[in-house]
């Protein structure tokens, strides 16, 4: 076995762990669940559980599973059939969990998500309180996109994106990643040869990204890319992430005993607080603003606030306490903030300074557009 030092510091610290499961990796040669596999990982999550960490569950599965429970050898095109399939597999998906928690003391718990849920702050803040009490309980959250209704604008993309999203919720310090792929590799599996596993990478750059080619896995939605695109909005936020396979023989347990598996992404800068989490890396923007120089250089530089007076344009409709894109005037989104301002007051205000608001609005609820507690500088 081999060991290092970087590891054994991630894992022994993280305290919560998410893990999300794909597709690939749960599916059986008869189309359905692979029902052995899901016992051994509902195994590991308890001894993981057992140290005294706190497990939530992101597990794919559903759509696949529905599709083989009802007897279709083809995927339908069309949603309401994938919706049902979706709906079928779910109960199956989730009674082969509980099944497999309850061997070990412990409850599975379903939680159905939609990308709403993330970005309204009273769901989010709702779904953190539930996941808290579930831990109380010592029940294991299973966690998987709300397949049934979600149609695009309400989507995750996929649910690398879902998992990421649930660790920066939890604040975890730890996302495991179990794919088919073994981690990322020196060239990309979908090109002609198979590299070695990269064991640590300190910094999820565009260069390590280069790496992951265009790969997609053949059941599941997502591909390598799009892992380390979720992998780093963890990175961002102040977790690590390690990425291994999950047909391989029991991974959870050999990454809790310090085993050197899979690729570990490793945290960049400190951890980010649960609050600045939702406004940078998680809510969806609702509109843009677009600002001059010296405003850029006061957010980025100065720890500021954003003032009328640094805006240029406002593009979309949106409300006070609504979530925006801060722009420069070439259209690089660099921040994002909670605003003070509806899309129509910001038009009415942008370009003047705190007295010109006070007669352009009769009132200053308040001096800044977007306060700095509200501002994250994106990485
Ligand atoms: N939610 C889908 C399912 O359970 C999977 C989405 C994904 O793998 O990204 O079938």
């Amino acid at each position: 076995m081999t060991r290092d030092l970087v590891r054994d510091d991630v894992v022994l610290s993280s305290r919560t762990w998410v893990v999300k499961v794909g597709t690939s990796v749960l599916a059986s040669a008869d189309g359905t669940l692979d029902l052995e596999r899901i016992h051994h990982l509902a195994e590991q999550i308890c001894a993981v559980a057992e140290t005294g960490r706190r497990v939530a569950l992101v597990s794919s599965g559903a759509v696949g599973a529905g599709l083989g429970r009802l007897g279709l050898t083809k995927r339908p095109d069309n949603l309401p059939e994938l919706q049902a399939a979706a709906a079928v597999g779910q109960s199956y998906l989730i009674r082969a969990y509980d099944e497999g928690f309850r061997r070990h003391g412990r409850n599975a718990a379903q939680l159905l998500l939609t990308h709403e849920d993330f970005d309204s702050r009273p769901r989010y803040l709702n779904m953190r309180n539930t996941l808290a009490a579930l831990f109380e309980y010592r029940a294991v959250p299973v966690i998987n996109e709300n397949d049934t209704i979600s149609v695009d604008e309400i989507k995750f993309g996929d649910n690398d994106r879902l998992a990421a999203m649930v660790a920066n919720l939890l604040q975890a310090p730890l996302l495991v990643i179990l794919s088919v792929a073994a981690g990322l590799c020196r060239t990309d599996p979908g090109s002609s040869g198979h590299g070695d596993v990269i064991p640590l990478v300190k910094n999820l750059d565009d260069a390590a990204l280069g790496l992951a080619g265009q790969s997609k896995s053949a059941l599941g939605t997502g591909g390598m890319r799009s892992k380390l695109q979720s992998a780093r909005l963890v990175t961002h936020a102040g977790g690590s992430v390690i990425i291994t396979s999950g047909k391989a023989d029991r991974p959870l347990t050999r990454i809790l005993a310090g085993e050197s598996v899979g690729t570990l992404f490793l945290a960049k800068g400190q951890s980010q607080g649960a609050r600045k989490r939702w406004i940078g890396l998680t809510a969806r923007p609702k509109g843009q603003l677009i600002i001059d120089r010296g405003a850029r250089l006061a957010l980025e530089t100065g720890n500021r606030s954003l003032l009328a007076i640094g805006i240029t344009e406002i593009l979309g409709e949106f409300e006070k306490g609504d979530i925006v894109a801060i722009r420069d005037a070439d259209g690089h989104e660099f921040a994002r903030g909670l605003i003070n301002y509806s899309a129509v007051e910001s038009r009415r205000i942008r370009g003047l300074r705190t007295d010109q608001v006070l007669q352009a609005l009769g009132e200053v609820p308040y001096a800044e557009v977007i306060h700095k507690d509200n501002l994250v500088v994106l990485g």
